[in-house]
């Protein structure tokens, strides 16, 4: 089989609302969906996470044409082509992104051809059910409506619930905190992640001030760049720290790993180097007893790629799910997410279980 072409689709949907974290608010989400076809009719979907202009324009101008003629079951040649073979080698940022959504686009083709899902590829089903939690609970001027957000993700049968504060200083957010806490109730975990918004100082304030409200990690507390910092804070810190979402490669993580700066590692595997690059980093982190939860907050492709990655390796944990509506799952999947007593089921699918329907490019793709 020859890889034959590579497309990239952006697809762009409005949001119902406007999602608010420390770092400001969006109001449209985009995503860059990889199409790559080949001789044998078969076409595999891949996501890369990060600027979809950016992501189409390597593709397109730099990535399409190397890769063309290469057999994607193949995938570590792949790989190296895309990522090691340069005499000047890209370590991160877009070229990482784009590349991550043609290697994941390479095991959906091979899955397909094979009759096989993606985690039978990966070293077989390690677990049936993924235990899942919610990620979207966002920063409003009014604690009451956080609490009510809240209350709503709990009631669909999440014990896990993430808030994102960390756009006013440490104490301003206790109320919000507070609201939270009271509305969902003490057996539910709350997690807080901060989006990097909090310089090391104002970190360190929240460690001491946030206590009361047990919180089972706090999430980026600084900036991915600051990993000394996030070693002190973590030193200090009667929270877990957790990081990860905007490292890039097995050696991006190493360095956190290496720094024991976090508590749990969040590589996203459309932004870290795809499928095989996060499944190394896994392993790594396991070699230093970390456990990883993957970052997914992007389309029903990077989910599915997701749910094959943590269906696969054990030392994986808490499935990250955007309840809001706001994001395109369902329509991208071939399978049924079928979700009960805080858990999603291990789909039965061939490949990633994932498409792009034609009326889906017509509703929400941009040029
Ligand atoms: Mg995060």
């Amino acid at each position: 089989m020859r890889i034959t072409d590579i497309r990239v689709h952006i697809l762009q949907k409005p949001l119902k609302s406007t999602m608010r974290i420390s770092r400001g608010g969006f109001t449209v989400r985009r995503h860059a969906i990889v199409e790559v076809s080949t001789d044998a009719g078969i076409t595999g979907l891949g996501e890369g996470i990060g600027s979809p202009e950016s992501i189409r324009a390597l593709v397109r101008d730099r990535m399409a044409a190397r890769v063309t003629g290469l057999d994607p079951f193949n995938i570590e040649q792949v790989r190296a082509t895309l990522i090691d073979n340069d005499v000047y080698f890209e370590r991160m940022g877009a070229s990482i992104c784009a590349a991550s959504a043609i290697e994941m686009a390479c095991w959906d083709i091979k899955g397909k051809a094979l009759d096989v899902p993606v985690y039978q590829l990966l070293g077989g089903r390690c677990r049936n059910t993924l235990e899942a939690y919610a990620s979207d609970v966002y920063w409003e001027e009014d604690a009451g409506k956080m609490a009510e957000n809240a209350r709503r993700i709990v009631g669909r049968g999440y014990r896990t619930v993430k808030i994102h504060i960390g756009a006013r200083p440490p104490r301003e957010e206790i109320p919000r905190l507070r609201a939270v806490r009271q509305a969902v109730g003490e057996k539910i975990e709350l997690m807080v992640d901060l989006n990097a918004g909090y310089h090391a100082l104002d970190a360190m304030q929240a460690i001491e001030l946030w206590r009361e409200f047990d919180i089972r990690w706090l999430e980026e507390p600084v900036s991915p760049n600051e990993t000394a910092a996030m070693q002190r804070l973590r030193s200090k810190s009667p929270m877990p720290i957790a990081a990860g979402e905007n490292e890039f490669r097995l050696h991006g993580f190493k360095t956190l790993l290496d720094a024991s700066a976090a508590d749990v590692i969040m590589p996203d595997i459309g932004r870290a180097g795809g499928l095989m690059e996060t499944r190394n980093i896994c392993a790594l982190a396991g070699a230093h007893g970390v456990p990883v939860s993957p970052h997914n907050f992007s389309s029903g492709v990077l989910l599915a790629a997701t749910v094959h990655l943590m269906a696969s390796v054990p030392n994986t944990t808490l499935l990250e799910m955007d309840t809001s509506g706001n994001a395109i799952y369902e329509e991208l999947l071939t399978w049924k997410p079928a979700f009960a007593d805080g858990s999603l089921d291990v789909p039965e699918c061939t490949g990633l279980g994932v498409a792009l329907p034609e009326a889906i490019v017509r509703q929400y793709g941009v040029n």
